[in-house]
């Protein structure tokens, strides 16, 4: 399984948003990282994020809550 080179998060998980892989980066490093720098759209997109409750209020992503790994069914 393909990993987040910056926080290993599995990417490409269709029950994680911030799963999608940003050139080998998931795009919860790579929104944070982009809205910090103050890139608008990523901004706008971070800040509905935190509303939704996928990242913590300073825009660093939770932690995928159903990562397979750690739930086998
Ligand atoms: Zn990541």
């Amino acid at each position: 399984m393909r990993v987040c080179h910056l926080c290993r998060r599995p990417l490409g998980s269709d029950r994680d948003a911030l799963s999608i892989d940003c050139g080998g980066n998931c795009w919860g490093c790579v929104g944070q990282i982009e809205a910090e720098s103050g890139y608008e759209p990523s901004v706008r997109q971070v800040a509905a994020e935190i509303r939704r409750g996928l990242r913590h209020a300073d825009g660093t992503p939770r932690l995928n809550p159903e990562a397979p790994t750690s739930h086998p069914n």
